[in-house]
Order: structure tokens, then sequence, then C-alpha cells
């Protein structure tokens, strides 16, 4: 069925223009310039394709083609194969180190650092003083030790990685002990029997589920032995009739057997956050001064840095690391390090921590702040979402997230939308939230108990303002 005559379809594509008419056009020349001729040629050809192909099949909506038509066409190909596909969201689910969302946020120091590495040489792997070949370690290992009481310190692409490398280097084909409450997986595939395995380690379970007592660990050392391990249950907790045996006890009894202690510590604070009203956590220091003799540990997790994974500990065992072929697999690059080390340079001002860290400064964010930004988001969004739902500013939780205890929330503020009616709304939620994540900036919540829910704790002045523009140009 055709809504064209054939003499008129023979005048519409008669007067369609030359592509090398278009490519000469005064239209087109900024287009050339920003994308180059391959690219635009191809976009131009695309839709003088798609233009015949509707004006043949008697789509009604086509209509003569003239240069303009076909350069805002083009024009919008070209920007949509441009866009990146990484792209800035607003994280407003309450998970502050949110691993799907890229985790921790990075301070200016560390913005700034990676900016000069990737625009200059550095002395990545190059000794000043010597100008021989140097260690990229080097560039760091001494802040590292001095903020975590460590002999040595190695630096890999993140903890699973620090993890395997050092199951690799010191534990294969040998047994390394775990209690059965440790053998955890953390999320994304990363689970200890697994990566034991594949460490060519032998896994040596102890105790129970629940309950994991010193002797269990003392009976299971033999000559086979290479570690005792301890891992942070990090996303799990086990409650009621339980006991863990703590490294003040298993690290003596490794010591005395000439055995080393290796602490997989998950989120591996710096500082101790109980300070700041947040969920005590044992810090990397204390670790280490408990008797581990390797503690390993994320970077982008509470340490609020780029994602890495930090081992650190006695300088035999490092040395023994930094020697196996898997650690030139694991290397981080430059950008890593510029990241890494501005913002180990903030924990040596400890007292300012929650103001310039960003992570801490989320973390720490008070309720009434955020609530003040719910009132101020408010109307935006209730615009945006029409009559048909009900905005309010009310109190939530936050979590931590990345291995912090899911019960340790922290009272914080968001939006709530619900139906107006009243009525439970599945559909209509469910269709809110994919129009909030379709946004040109993403708006990223959460759907629980019949509401779409938008924690504003991770929303900083300059994204508030950002997304209060968005929502007013927006109508559901
Ligand atoms: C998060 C976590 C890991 C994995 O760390 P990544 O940096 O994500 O590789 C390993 N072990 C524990 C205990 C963790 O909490």
């Amino acid at each position: 069925m055709s809504d064209v005559s054939g003499s008129e379809l023979r005048a519409l594509m008669a007067r369609v223009p030359s592509v090398e008419k278009v490519m000469a056009s005064a239209e087109f020349a900024a287009l050339l310039a920003e994308y180059g001729r391959t690219q635009v040629l191809g976009a131009v050809r695309e839709a003088l394709d798609t233009w015949r192909a509707g004006a043949q099949s008697g789509d009604a909506s086509v209509s003569a083609l003239d240069v303009a038509q076909l350069k805002s066409a083009v024009e919008a190909a070209l920007r949509k194969r441009h866009e990146s596909r990484l792209r800035s969201v607003f994280n407003l689910t309450g998970t502050v180190l949110h691993t799907n969302l890229g985790r921790a946020l990075l301070p200016d120091e560390a913005v700034q650092a990676v900016m000069k590495a990737l625009t200059q040489p550095a002395n990545l792997e190059f000794d000043l003083g010597t100008g021989k070949r140097g260690d990229r370690d080097d560039l760091i290992d001494e802040l590292i030790c001095e903020l975590t009481g460590a002999e040595a310190a190695t630096v890999v692409n993140n903890n699973a990685a620090a993890v395997l490398l050092t199951l690799s280097a010191l534990a294969s084909k040998k047994e390394v002990i775990v209690s059965r409450g440790e053998l955890v997986e953390i999320g994304g595939a990363f689970r200890i029997p697994d990566i034991m395995s594949r460490a060519g380690a032998k896994l040596r379970e102890v105790g129970t589920t629940n309950r994991t007592h010193l002797k269990d660990y003392e009976e299971a050392i033999g000559p086979q032995t290479a570690l005792l391990m301890k891992v942070h249950a990090s996303n799990y907790a086990i409650s009621g009739f339980t006991k863990e045996v703590g490294l003040n006890e298993i690290a003596p009894l490794a010591h005395a057997r000439g055995l080393a202690v290796a602490v997989d510590l998950g989120s591996g604070t710096l500082v101790d956050l109980s300070q700041w009203g947040l969920p005590r956590e044992t810090t990397v220091r204390e670790t280490v001064e408990a008797g581990a003799d390797l503690v390993t540990f994320s970077g982008d997790k509470l340490l609020g840095g780029p994602q890495a994974g930090l081992i650190v500990g006695r300088r035999d065992l490092i040395a023994k690391i930094k020697k196996h072929p898997l650690k030139r697999a694991l290397r981080v690059g430059k950008l890593t390090l510029a990241a890494l080390e501005p913002v180990l340079q903030l924990y040596r001002a400890p007292e300012r921590l929650t103001e310039r860290l960003t992570t801490l400064r989320l973390l720490t964010r008070a309720a009434d702040d955020i609530r003040l930004a719910a009132d101020r988001v408010q109307p935006a969004l209730q615009h945006a979402v029409g009559e048909r739902y009900a905005v309010t500013a009310e109190p939530m939780f936050s979590q931590i997230g990345s291995g912090a205890l899911p019960v340790d929330v922290l009272p914080s503020y968001g939006l709530v939308v619900r139906m107006a009616d009243g009525k439970r709304g599945g559909r209509q939620l469910l269709a809110l939230e994919k129009m909030l994540r379709e946004m040109a900036r993403p708006v990223i919540g959460r759907i629980a108990d019949d509401a779409l829910r938008l924690d504003l704790r991770c929303l900083e002045a300059a994204d508030e303002a950002q997304l209060v523009e968005q929502l007013k140009g927006a109508r559901a």
C-alpha cells in the first residue's frame, strides 16, 4: 500500500541532492571539520538510504529532502555514535560505594594527578637518583607503610588480584587453612575456594559454618601447610551461636609453627571510622599489629581511592610476591598510582579527612543536610514526574556498600515517589524508574515497598544543581 504514487516518488527521488553536492555544501563544512570525511560520508549515505527506503515503502512522513534536513539527520547520527558508553549517572541508590556504579569517587587532588600522568612523561619506573630503571612500587610503598605500620607494600589491579597473587606466590601446591565460616563469595564471582584453586593452592577447611575453634586450626597444621588465612566476611553476617578465632590467637599459633598468616581484609580502612559515628571496622594497622604477616585490601572501597589491590606485610613475603610472574600481569598502571598517592596523602591530615576525602565526606554527611537537599529537589522532581505521582521528602537509610555489613545503615533523607491515587502502581513505578534511567544523565534510584526511592546522600551541590536543571526540562 503506497501513499505516494509512482510519479510523485520519481519526483521526490529526482530532488534528492547528490552525495557530492551534499559533501561540498556550506551546511556540511562544520560536520566535516569535526568528524572527518570518512565518517560524514558514511553517515550521509546511510541517511540517504533510509530516506529512499522510506519513500519507496510509501511512508507518509517522507517528503522532499533538502540539505538542511539531511544535515540534522547526519549530525544526530554522528553525535549518537560518538556518545560515550561510559556515562555519568546520579547515584541515588543510597549505596555510597556502589560496585556497579564505580565505587569510590575521587577527590580533586587525584583528578589533577591523573591528568598530569596522562599528558606528561613521568618517572613511573625510572629512578631519578641513579638514572637507572626503577620499580613502580617505590613511588608509593613508603607512604603505604607509614599509614599501615607494615614493613613493605605492593599494589596490584584490585583486591581479587591481591589475594590471587598472594596465594600463588606463597601457597602454590601447598595447603591454606581457612575457617568454614569465612569461605565467602563477595559477588562478581569472587569466591575464596575458586581463587584458591586458581592459585594452585589446596584449601584446607576447618571448623563449621558458625563455629571455629583455635584447636581446629592447630589440628589442621601439617607438613603441607603454607599459610593460615582469615577472610573478612564483608557482605554477610552470621549471628547466634557463633565462634570465630581472632587474629590475636591465630597469629601466635602460626608463628610458633613457623607459618605465616594472611588476612583478606576486603574494604581495608586506614582509620577508625567509629570516631565519626560510622560502624567500627578493624583497620589495616590494627591487623598488622595483631600479627598478620600479610594483609590484602581494596583501593576503591572505604579507602576512597582508585580501583587497586594493596598488599602489605612482612618484607620477605612482599619480596617473594613481587618476584612472582603474575605480579607483572596484575600490576597497576600509572593512572592508578597517580590517583592513589594523593588519596593516601590525605590520610596524613586525619582531622580534615571528612572534608577532603570524598567517600568519607559522603558517608559522614548529616541527615539534616540531606533533608535540605531533598526539600530543594522535590518541586523539580514533582514537575518531572507529573500529577499521577506524588513526591515526598522522607527519612531513609543509606548503606556503605562494597562489603561493609548491610545491617550497618546510615540515617539519610531522600525523595519517595508513590502513585498519587494511593494505588500500588507496580507497572507505572517501573515505567518511571525507566524514564529516570533514560535521562541525559541517568538517575538511578531503587524501587521498594511500592515506591521509587531516591536517596540524596550522594548528591552534592554541583550535582544537585544539574539534577534540578535536568528535571525542570523533563515531563513524564
Ligand atoms: C571486595 C572484596 C574483595 C574483592 O576486592 P576487589 O577490589 O573488588 O577485587 C575480596 N575480598 C573481600 C573480603 C572483599 O570484601
